[in-house]
């Protein structure tokens, strides 16, 4: 008997300019406002960022946040932060 799938895990640490753990889903910043999922959404406010999904841990609010700023995001609807760049529902079709 042979298990198929070993438990190893490839972490990536070292990588020199790639992602921030602050983008992974799940993580959260100081004003608990948690990384939901990348949307792929390119970012409105800043070039060459990708939008992700955020959610406040304190009222749930969801919004939008490029990269870069997750770390120091305030949620845009309880603690005066500023407005959420557009989140964009998953929709199957494009091309209506
Ligand atoms: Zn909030």
């Amino acid at each position: 008997m042979k298990l198929s799938a070993p438990p190893i895990r490839s972490r990536n640490s070292a990588s020199p300019h790639g992602n921030s753990p602050t983008t992974a889903p799940g993580y959260a910043n100081p004003n608990q406002q948690r990384v939901i999922a990348a949307t792929g959404a390119r970012s409105t406010s800043r070039d060459n960022q990708t939008i992700y999904h955020l959610r406040c841990g304190a009222c749930g609010h969801d919004y939008g946040c490029n990269g870069l700023d997750i770390k120091a995001r305030l949620c845009p609807s309880c603690q005066s932060g500023a407005p959420g760049e557009p989140l964009r529902d998953p929709s199957p079709s494009l091309f209506d």
